[in-house]
Formats: structure tokens, C-alpha cells, sequence
């Protein structure tokens, strides 16, 4: 904590990482309109704020009077980004909106993403809206897993859900998670028979985990988890899990499924882009603090204490105050001055962002959403990553 406002650190000190990128999750929650997405952000944040304590109330804090503004309106408009941390992994939960009427809103932050949460109401299923935002996904190739919530209400039905996510998002559903009991007396669970229906779908990704298991040996718990990563980064199938936000129930195994199931950036392809020279030369950033700075700008907000604030999502190298990066797309220099990084209830001045870090910054001139900061030295148009294709087809 010290070293961000010791004068006497070294830079080279400043960048030192708290939290190794490996353990990095940079996710969004997408939902249909009234499936949950707030009551799940608000326990998520209540669980895993380093500055919240279990049992305490924490009352008008910037979060919560922001949250409860976006509740009023009944439809969630801002996008924003918060850092949080669950179990030594850093989480950044960057904020996609549910409505369609923000679709540009919802593509620029799913370009940013390394994975999602989708939230479902179990009674509703997959509504239409989920529909859209899921076939948005698609194209962005986010990594994703499924929370079946709201599993309290009466007409909760989960394999229904899980059909139709089927039926109509065409995708592969790895059941990690089903529900035990009804209504109050829920619980989440992964009975026996889906265990084994998930380990014989896993095994398919590995051909060395395969023969060890027609030859009767079931992968360790890491090599589990390691699958399941693989599985969500080419889509081969979405890991399912379900609760209710509301009876906190399934919360903390839904932080656990973040962790353990969507990828970090450094086991994702690495971030294509163009020479803005010349763009038909493709250039690599590897998510890595020693590549160049390379950044994509997704959301502009105007901050009643700090102005206008420019959400950057650091794909490589650091940033620094004081220092200049180039807009890549207008071939524009922009002086970096505070950089900021957003908690639940507190914002915090951080001296180095490093690749994976979303931070705010304060006083861009030039900059829109959707546009390449990159090092002036080694100029880049950040496009897309490569994800693989497929493995396993729905049957
Ligand atoms: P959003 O529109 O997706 O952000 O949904 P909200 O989080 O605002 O929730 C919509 C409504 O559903 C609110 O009245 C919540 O109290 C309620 N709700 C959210 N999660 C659950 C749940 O797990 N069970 C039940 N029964 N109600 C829930």
C-alpha cells in the first residue's frame, strides 16, 4: 500500500505487482433486465471488498448511492469499472450494461473483457434480450460462464434454463452446479452422475487427460479447473452454476467459478493489432509489463470531483504519470496525468498501471471510446484477439 505514495520508491519498485497477471480476472456481469445483475454486484462487492467487512453496513458510499440511483431507474445506463479482490486474485468487474438500448455501450465493454458472467432469472429462462447480448459475446469471443439465479422463486426451474440455453444461445452447457431442495431450502450442488458427465466432457480438450481416463484415472482438481479454463476460452461449452443473489446463496461459489473457470490474460491469445503507418502490418502485444504500453480506451465518464475520467484497459507494458502515449488512431499525443483506479467505496491514485489493469484517466484531450493508447515509440491499433474455434460442437 505504501510504496503508491512513497517518494522515495524507485519506479522500477512502483510497478512491482501486488497481484502476479495469472491471477488476474478482468470480467463483466451481462444480464437481462431485472434477472439480478444488481443484487449479484452488490453481494460480489460486499464479499470480496478488501475494505468490507462481513457484517458491517456500509452506507452511502459512492458505489452504493451510484447503485442505488441506477436501481431507481430501473435500467442500468453507466458503465464503469471496479477493482476488487477475492481470494489473492484481482478482480475487476467492468460494468456491461443489460440494455439493449445501449448496444454500442455493451460492445465496447465486451471488447475489454477476458470473461463473463451471464446472469439468467430461473423462472424466466433465457429472455430475449439475453439472447442479443449473447450473440454480441460470441462475436467479441468472450469466455463465459452462466449463473441460473433467483433460484428461491416459486416456478424456479434450472433444467429448463439450462435447455434453453441450448435451444436458443446454441451453446454446450457443462453443469457444475445443480439445485438441491426448492424455493428457501436451495442449495447448489454437483451430484455424482453430472460429475462424471462434465469429466468425460473435459477430457475431450486433452488428449493426454482422455487416455488416462478410458484407462480409469479422473484428472486432479487443477487439471479440472485447467480444462474448464480451456473449454470457456473456445467456447466449447459454458460452465453452469446457480443460486440466489437475493438469500446469498451461490455467491461465493459463483466468485470461485471466476477464479476457476474464466481465463486470465495471459492464458488468452494475445491482442492483435496494425501498425497505424501502415496497416497491413499486424502487430502482437503479448500481456506482459515488459512489452510496450498498449491500452483501449472503452468508457468516458464525467466525474463530479475529477472531471472527465477515460477508462483504459492496459493490454501491455505500464503507464506512467507524466509521461505521453499516443492515440493511435488520430496519431495524437496525450499527456498522462492522474491515473486513477476505482474501488467499491474508494477511488485510489495508483502511480503505475500494468498490463491487465483497468484505470481512469484524468484530463485526456483527444481520446474517445473505442481508441488505441499505445507507447509513441511503438505505435499500435489494438483489433481483436484470435480466439480458437470450437472443439466440441453442441450434439
Ligand atoms: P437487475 O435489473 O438485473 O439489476 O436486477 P436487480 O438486482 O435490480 O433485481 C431485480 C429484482 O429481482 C429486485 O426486486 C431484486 O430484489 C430481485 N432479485 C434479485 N435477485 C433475486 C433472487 O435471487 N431471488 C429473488 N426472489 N429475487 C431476486
Amino acid at each position: 500500500k505504501q510504496r503508491r505514495f512513497s517518494v522515495f520508491a524507485m519506479a522500477a519498485d512502483e510497478s512491482k505487482r501486488e497481484v502476479p497477471l495469472k491471477d488476474y480476472r478482468n470480467i463483466g456481469i451481462m444480464a437481462h433486465i431485472d434477472a439480478g445483475k444488481t443484487t449479484t454486484t452488490e453481494r460480489v462487492l460486499y464479499y470480496t471488498g478488501r475494505n468490507y467487512k462481513i457484517g458491517e453496513v456500509h452506507e452511502g458510499t459512492a458505489t452504493m448511492d451510484w447503485m442505488e440511483q441506477e436501481q431507481e431507474r430501473g435500467i442500468t445506463i453507466t458503465s464503469a469499472a471496479t477493482t476488487t479482490f477475492w481470494k489473492n486474485h484481482r478482480i475487476n468487474i467492468i460494468d456491461t450494461p443489460g440494455h439493449v438500448d445501449f448496444m454500442l455501450e455493451v460492445e465496447r465493454a465486451l471488447r475489454v473483457l477476458d470473461g463473463a458472467i451471464c446472469l439468467f432469472d430461473s423462472v424466466a429462462g433465457v429472455e430475449p434480450q439475453s439472447e442479443t447480448v449473447w450473440r454480441q459475446a460470441d462475436k467479441y469471443g468472450v469466455p463465459r460462464i452462466c449463473f441460473v439465479n433467483k433460484m428461491d422463486r416459486l416456478g424456479a426451474n434450472f433444467f429448463r434454463t439450462r435447455d434453453m440455453i441450448v435451444t436458443n444461445l446454441g451453446a454446450k452447457p457443462l453443469v457444475i452446479q445443480l439445485p438441491v431442495g426448492a424455493e428457501d431450502n436451495f442449495r447448489g450442488e454437483l451430484a455424482e452422475e453430472y460429475r462424471a458427465q462434465m469429466i468425460e466432457t473435459i477430457v475431450e480438450l486433452d488428449d493426454q487427460a482422455m487416455e488416462s481416463y478410458l484407462e480409469g484415472v479422473e484428472p486432479d482438481e487443477e487439471t479440472i479447473k485447467k480444462l474448464i479454463r480451456k473449454g470457456t476460452i473456445g467456447i466449447s461449452f459454458v460452465p453452469v452454476l446457480c443460486g440466489s443473489a437475493f438469500k446469498n446463496k451461490g455467491v461465493q461459489p459463483l466468485l470461485d467459478a471466476v477464479m476457476d473457470y474464466l481465463p486470465s490474460p495471459v492464458e488468452l491469445p494475445q491482442m492483435k493489432g496494425t501498425d497505424p503507418e501502415n496497416p497491413e502490418v499486424t502487430i502482437e502485444r503479448k500481456a506482459s509489463d515488459d512489452e510496450p504500453f498498449s491500452g483501449l480506451a472503452f468508457k468516458i465518464m464525467t466525474d463530479p470531483f475529477v472531471g472527465s475520467l477515460t477508462f483504459v484497459r492496459v493490454y501491455s507494458g505500464k503507464l506512467s504519470a507524466g509521461s505521453y502515449v499516443l492515440n493511435a488512431n488520430k496519431g495524437k499525443k496525450e499527456r498522462i496525468g492522474r491515473l486513477l483506479e476505482m474501488h467499491a467505496n474508494s477511488r485510489e491514485d495508483v502511480k503505475v498501471p500494468l498490463a491487465g489493469d483497468i484505470v481512469a484517466l484524468a484530463g485526456l484531450k483527444d481520446t474517445i471510446t473505442g481508441e488505441t493508447l499505445s507507447d509513441p515509440d511503438h505505435p499500435v491499433v489494438l483489433e481483436r484477439m484470435d480466439f480458437p474455434d470450437p472443439v466440441i460442437k453442441v450434439a
